[in-house]
C-alpha cells in the first residue's frame, strides 16, 4: 500500500511517502518568513504553504522513487491548526485524491504526534502514556491503541512550547526560541534563579504565569544592572527550563501511578528538548519505566507522522469523504 501524506497545520509544509507502513521519504520545508515578525503570521503561513506544497510533494515522491499513479491513498492533516494553513493541505489532498480516484484519509495532528513513535523501533506497546508537548498543546494522553486515545490531563492556558517561546522573546532571542533556550540552558546553572509555577489540580497544567513572573524579574534586575540579561542569559534559560520540566515530570509521575503504567512516551516539538529528554530518562531508570523518545526529525511537525496515522486508519478502513473541511480546533 503506497500512501502519500501531507502536513500543513502551522509553519511547516511537509510531504511523506509510506509503503506498507515503512517511511520512504519525509520532506519538511520550514517557513523562515515568520522570524522577522517574532511569531507565526497566519496569512503569511497560508501563502507560503501554497508556494511550497507542489515542490515538496514532488520531492517526496521522487525521493521515494514513486510515481503519483502508484499511490493507493492520500492522508492529510485535518486539524487542529491554523485554518488557512490547513485549507492548503486539505484542498491539495482532496484534489489529488479525486483526480487519481483513490481514497482520502483525514488525520488529527495531535494523534499523529503520538503515533510518530511507530515509525521506527523501539515501539511502545498499547496501552501506554504519552506526554505531548508542542507549540499549541500540553497533554497527558492515555493511548489505548493507535486510534483510541484519551486526554487525561492538559494545560488550562498556555502550552509549554509557548512558555519557551515567550521566555525567549523576553530575553531577546528570535522566534522560535525553544531550541535556543535549550542550547543556552546546557551551559547555564539551573539552580541560580527560581521561578514557581502555579499547581493545577489533578493532571492539569498551567504555564501562563511564568512569563509575567519573568517579565517582572527582568524588569527589577535590569533596573539594578542594565546588562543583567546579557550577563546571565544562560543561567536564566537553564533556570526557566528547569522549572518547566519539573512541572511536566511531576504530572507524568502522578499519571503513571494513577494508570499503573510502565511505559512513558514523549511527543511534539518540545520533546526535542535535551533537558526534558535526559531528565525523563533518569526518572525512567529510577522508576523502572520503559521510556520512549522519538528521533529529532519526528518531534516537530512532519508528514512522516501523518503517514503513520494514515497507515493505521487505512488498515482500519477509516476513509474520508470529499466534502471534508479542515478544523482549527479538533480534539482527540
Ligand atoms: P501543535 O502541534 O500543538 O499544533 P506546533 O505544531 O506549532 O503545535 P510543534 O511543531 O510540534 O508545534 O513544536 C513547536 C514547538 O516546539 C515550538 O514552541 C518550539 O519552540 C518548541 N521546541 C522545538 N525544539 C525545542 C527544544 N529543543 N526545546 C524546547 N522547545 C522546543
Ligand atoms: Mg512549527
Ligand atoms: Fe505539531
Amino acid at each position: 500500500m503506497v500512501l502519500l501524506a501531507i502536513e500543513s497545520s502551522c509553519d511547516e509544509t511537509s510531504a511523506a511517502v509510506m509503503v506498507n507502513g515503512e517511511l520512504k521519504s519525509n520532506i519538511i520545508s520550514t517557513q523562515l518568513i515568520h522570524t522577522e515578525w517574532g511569531g507565526v503570521v497566519p496569512e503569511l503561513a497560508s501563502r507560503e504553504h501554497q508556494k511550497a506544497i507542489i515542490p515538496v510533494v514532488q520531492e517526496a515522491l521522487q525521493k521515494a522513487n514513486i510515481n503519483k499513479n502508484d499511490l493507493n491513498a492520500i492522508a492529510f492533516t485535518r486539524g487542529p491548526g491554523l485554518l488557512g494553513a490547513l485549507l492548503v493541505g486539505t484542498s491539495f489532498a482532496k484534489s489529488l485524491a479525486l483526480s487519481l480516484d483513490i481514497p482520502l484519509i483525514e488525520v488529527n495532528h495531535m494523534q499523529a504526534h503520538v503515533l510518530a513513535h511507530f515509525i521506527e523501533e523501539p515501539k511502545p506497546q498499547f496501552p501506554f502514556l504519552c506526554l505531548t508537548v508542542s507549540g499549541g498543546h500540553t497533554q497527558l494522553v492515555w493511548v489505548k491503541d493507535a486510534l483510541h486515545m484519551e486526554v487525561i490531563g492538559e494545560t488550562q492556558d498556555d502550552a509549554v512550547g509557548e512558555a519557551f517561546d515567550k521566555t525567549a522573546k523576553l530575553i531577546g532571542l528570535p522566534y522560535p526560541g525553544g531550541p535556543l533556550i535549550d542550547k543556552l540552558a546546557q551551559v547555564g546553572n539551573p539552580d541560580r534563579f527560581s521561578f514557581s509555577l502555579g499547581e493545577m489540580p489533578g493532571l492539569n497544567f498551567s504555564f501562563s504565569g511564568i512569563k509575567t513572573q519573568i517579565l517582572y524579574f527582568l524588569h527589577k534586575e535590569t533596573q539594578k544592572n542594565p546588562q543583567f540579561v546579557e550577563e546571565n542569559k544562560a543561567d536564566i534559560c537553564a533556570s526557566v527550563q528547569k522549572s518547566l520540566i519539573d512541572m511536566l515530570l511531576r504530572k507524568v509521575k502522578k499519571a503513571m501511578k494513577e494508570k499503573n503504567c510502565q511505559q512513558i512516551a514523549i511527543a511534539g516539538g518540545v520533546s526535542a528538548n535535551s533537558g526534558l529528554r535526559s531528565r525523563l530518562q533518569e526518572m525512567g531508570e529510577k522508576e523502572k519505566w520503559d521510556v520512549f523518545i522519538p528521533a529529532f526529525q519526528y518531534c516537530t511537525d512532519n508528514a512522516g507522522m501523518i503517514a503513520m496515522a494514515g497507515h493505521f486508519k487505512y488498515e482500519a478502513g477509516e476513509f474520508t469523504d470529499q466534502d471534508v473541511a479542515p478544523l482549527a480546533r479538533y480534539s482527540l
